[in-house]
């Protein structure tokens, strides 16, 4: 697992680790398409403990998995951007 994180370091390449396919580059300028990112470190009381899983998921995988939940995620406006122009 950490050795294919490697590779694709490497390669200077994001790969989504739901659908398998290259987050793509949304500018010239190496900037990604937006992803969501998780390192999670498991606990004592997990079945997983010392165990640090990270994977990537790309916007459409992201979509498609948050519609499964029962619940629907909490969505909000992050008003922080818009301070930054000011
Ligand atoms: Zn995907």
């Amino acid at each position: 697992m950490y050795h294919i994180e490697e590779v694709q370091d490497t390669m200077n390449e994001k790969i989504c680790n739901c659908c398998g396919r290259p987050i793509k580059y949304a500018t010239s300028t190496g900037v990604y398409n937006d992803y969501l990112h998780i390192t999670k470190s498991w606990g004592y009381f997990s079945k997983k403990d010392l165990n640090v899983d990270k994977f990537n998921i790309c916007e459409t995988c992201y979509d498609r998995w948050v519609h499964t939940f029962k619940i629907p995620i909490q969505t909000l406006i992050d008003e922080n951007v818009f301070k930054n122009l000011e």
